[in-house]
């Protein structure tokens, strides 16, 4: 400004300072995006620039002489605000204030700036200056970024995640309080690099999470990769997603989130432990239920061949009627432990050509196939990396059923084919049979589930089931479509992950 400054930022003047030269007022005058005006000591408004009634709204006649209170909220005025910041700046020589401030039409803006006083060569006090600015763009601004901060604070802790990122060069990290909430770790501790992290993940997982991490940043990937972590109540489980990114295709960072699962990995173990002992549950009491039933069904036998002609007719069926739900029984046993022996298994893998396969299945369903007549077309097939004996059990089940559930007028035709997907290959077998109704297609692939009676076509109601699994086991997905011509295809997927894309065909 045009006066001198005094060491205590106040401004001497000799004549009432309102009074001072046209040139420094024109100069004030001039500035339209800061108010400036003087007050004398009762506050009173002395001078008005176009800032200040830019801002405020008021024309300079209607400002000259108005108590400076009137730019206040009511609300700041009883308590005593304007008045107060005069005070402080008499005392302290500069007030600094922030608040809202209404404009003559009412409507608040964000007032920033400071009030100076303005002494005499006595030191007397004879007056203030005061400038303010209209911040609300900024200050709009800053309660948004600030609410958007909260808000995110407060989802991180309700879904208990954390964001963190890895400075690659510095091997530094940043982390938000969510991480430290994750990690139990007080909020301010210092968790400065990544070696300092990396030695809160279990021992047994550090090799399984770095290899991850070097694979993302190698191969430009997302990586998402479950470890366990240590914390003072013992550990947990989190999950971590996270990106790479790069500056001119230099590696810099690893950013990303990492959310608790340690619930979902309790359920996740206590459901397969569930399914083993089922599985285990299942495998024993069909393996042990075969010999007594085998008995049954052997002494039903002997006592219609040795006594048959001696008893009533009547004691003859119902000795047939018993001897063939045994045997169902039995049949439904041995799919049963089937099934149970799938699942505990395991696969063995191997490189397997799928026309293999199907030979193997159709020689073995031989009996099956010859007195139907059928036509069997087996199309183009690939190699894939399968359980070749599991592949075999898939295709007599499914080829099985095609000739099984045929129809009684049109002669049966069976076709296996393969169609190559983006990273699977997809095996299929069609038939011109009976077709499924929509509503079965799902439920047919369930345990026991049959869409007829046992009397009409016999069946275990388990061979969509035992198929399901082994294409499970291998990663793969099994589902029934309508065969356009009539019938029914049924299709699954073996994954074509290993090898060039082309390996898989047959030559
Ligand atoms: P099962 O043949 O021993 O009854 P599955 O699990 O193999 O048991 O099949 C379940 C049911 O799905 C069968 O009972 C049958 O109703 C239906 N189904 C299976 N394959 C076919 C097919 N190719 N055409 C029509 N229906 C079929």
């Amino acid at each position: 400004m045009a006066q001198d400054e005094s060491p205590s930022g106040s401004t001497r003047l000799d004549r009432q300072p309102w009074d001072d030269d046209a040139r420094f007022r024109a100069v004030v005058q001039q500035i339209v995006d800061h108010a400036i005006m003087m007050l004398d000591t009762e506050g009173r408004i002395r001078t008005w620039n176009v800032g200040a009634e830019r801002i405020f709204g008021y024309p300079p006649e209607e400002a000259l002489g108005m108590p400076f209170q009137r730019l206040f909220t009511a609300q700041a005025r009883a308590e005593r605000a304007p008045e107060g910041e005069l005070e402080r700046a008499a005392a302290e020589g500069r007030c600094e204030d922030e608040r809202w401030q209404p404009r003559k039409d009412g409507t608040l803006f964000f007032a920033s700036g400071s009030v100076v006083p303005i002494r005499s060569d006595d030191g007397g006090l004879s007056g203030y200056t005061k400038i303010l600015r209209d911040g609300t763009a900024q200050r709009r601004l800053q309660d948004e970024l600030a609410e958007a901060g909260e808000r995110l604070r407060y989802a991180q802790e309700i879904s208990r995640t954390g964001t963190f990122e890895w400075h690659l060069e510095t091997n530094r990290e940043t982390w938000t309080e969510g991480m430290y909430r994750l990690y139990q770790i007080p909020s301010g501790t210092v968790i400065a690099t990544y070696a300092d992290w990396l030695q809160r993940v279990h021992p047994d997982d550090r090799q399984r999470v770095e290899a991850a991490f070097a694979e993302g940043i190698a191969y430009h990937q997302p990586v998402v990769v479950d470890f366990r972590i240590a914390v003072p109540e013992g550990e947990r489980w989190v999950s971590c997603r996270c990106q790479p990114r790069y500056d001119h295709g230099r590696p810099v960072a690893l950013a990303g989130t990492q959310i608790d699962i340690t619930e979902r990995k309790r359920a996740q173990f206590a459901l397969e432990r569930a399914n083993r002992d089922l599985n285990q549950f299942a495998y024993v009491a069909s393996h042990d239920l075969q010999e007594p039933l085998r008995m049954v069904r052997s002494y039903l036998g002997l006592l219609k061949r040795g006594y048959g002609d001696k008893l009533e007719a009547r004691a003859g069926e119902f000795i047939d009627l018993a001897i063939d739900g045994a045997e169902r029984m039995q049949r439904m046993i041995a799919s049963l432990l089937e099934l149970a022996t799938v699942e505990s298994g395991g696969l063995a893998k191997a490189t397997c050509e799928v026309r293999h396969a199907v030979a193997e299945a159709l020689d073995n369903l031989g009996a099956a196939v010859d007195p139907v007549n059928a036509t069997i077309v087996v199309g183009e097939l690939p190699i894939v990396e399968a359980d070749c004996g599991q592949l075999v059990r898939v295709f007599q089940n499914l080829i099985g059923n095609a000739l099984k559930y045929r129809r009684d007028d049109v002669p049966p035709r069976v076709a296996v084919s393969a169609e190559r997907g983006e990273r699977e290959w997809i095996l299929a077998v069609a038939d011109n049979g009976m077709g499924i109704e929509h509503e079965h297609r799902e439920r047919i692939f369930d345990l026991f589930h049959r869409l007829h009676s046992s009397a009409v076509i016999p069946g275990s109601g388990l061979g969509l089931s035992i198929c399901r699994k082994i294409v499970e086991l291998h990663h793969g997905r099994i589902w029934v479509e309508d065969n356009p011509g009539g019938g029914s295809v049924f299709k699954f997927t073996i994954p074509a992950d290993s090898g060039p894309p082309d390996s898989g065909q047959p030559d």
